[in-house]
């Protein structure tokens, strides 16, 4: 059997027969990759710690029918500080469902989406910066790593410039900002419609848009613009601004969802704290 070397991050994993698993991990070398982890599920096996999720580790894989199979595992690294504090490990879950759902669009690019996940996983362990923060900078750059970056400087209806006294909705379908014209003209079509004929142009007062303020859509342009390393956003922690941050997480992470067509489930445990 063909072998081949990889660095990779565990992003899912399910049971496989009596003893084993199948990984779900994203490799710098290849993106996305499914491989048994034989006897990952016996207690003290040496596989078994390395097989937990967000660890990275380096593999020796050999090619198989359906899966790879892990002949050699080594570990890199395995993120004790975000293990540690049950808030950051959620959002590093979050980022591990994110990467599982969304890894197959990211191959071309599996070497700098890699290491911008590990970077990531070490913000979090850092502690230095607000879990929701750091957590909106890694979700905007995902959605332009798949080519999702969301709208922000002018209204995808009309395609002015926005400005503060202009912004209305966050509307998910065409990725971005709606003026406020835009939103009443909307607004009125569809009265004329008698709300309930003909398909609207958007379909602004669906669960295809959100309202946002102009407060939230500085704060998300502010943090699309920030990178990990610079941890500008952080610097202020003012009980406003992280509020702001975390209105403007929520609509980016709906426009996520609305994108993958799914509920992501890691941060369901945030929202019930
Ligand atoms: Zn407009």
């Amino acid at each position: 059997m063909p072998t081949y070397t990889v660095h990779a991050v565990n992003v899912g994993s399910f049971p496989l027969g009596e003893t084993d698993k199948v990984l779900t991990i994203f490799s710098a070398e290849r993106g996305i990759i499914r491989a048994v982890a034989k006897g990952a599920r016996k207690p003290g096996s040496k596989i078994a710690g390395r097989a937990d999720v967000l660890n990275v580790n380096k593999l020796l894989l050999a090619t198989g029918k359906t899966f790879e199979i892990i002949s050699q595992a080594e570990n890199v690294e395995t993120f004790p500080n975000v293990r540690k504090n049950l808030d950051r490990l959620s959002y590093c879950l979050y980022y591990a469902e994110l990467t599982h759902h969304f890894g197959l669009g990211l191959s071309d690019e599996s070497a700098s989406y890699f290491h911008f996940l590990c970077d990531s996983l070490r913000a979090q362990g850092k502690g230095s910066v607000d879990a929701g923060t750091l957590c909106l900078i890694f979700e905007l750059k995902l959605l332009e790593w798949l080519g999702y970056q969301p709208e922000l400087d002018c209204c995808v209806v009309c395609r002015d410039a926005l400005t503060e006294y202009r912004i209305a909705m966050f509307h998910f379908e065409s990725g971005g900002i709606v003026c406020d014209r835009c939103s009443r003209l909307e607004q009125r079509a569809k009265v004329a419609e008698g709300g309930s004929y003909g398909a609207p142009r958007l379909s602004i007062y669906s669960k295809e848009s959100v309202q946002i303020t102009p407060f939230v859509w500085k704060r998300l342009i502010l943090a699309a613009g920030e990178t990990l390393l610079t941890e500008a956003a952080g610097n202020d922690n003012s009980a406003v601004l992280l509020r702001a941050n975390q209105a403007a997480r929520r609509i980016i992470q709906s426009y996520i969802e609305y994108r993958a067509g799914k509920k992501m489930k890691s941060l369901e445990l945030i929202g019930k704290l």
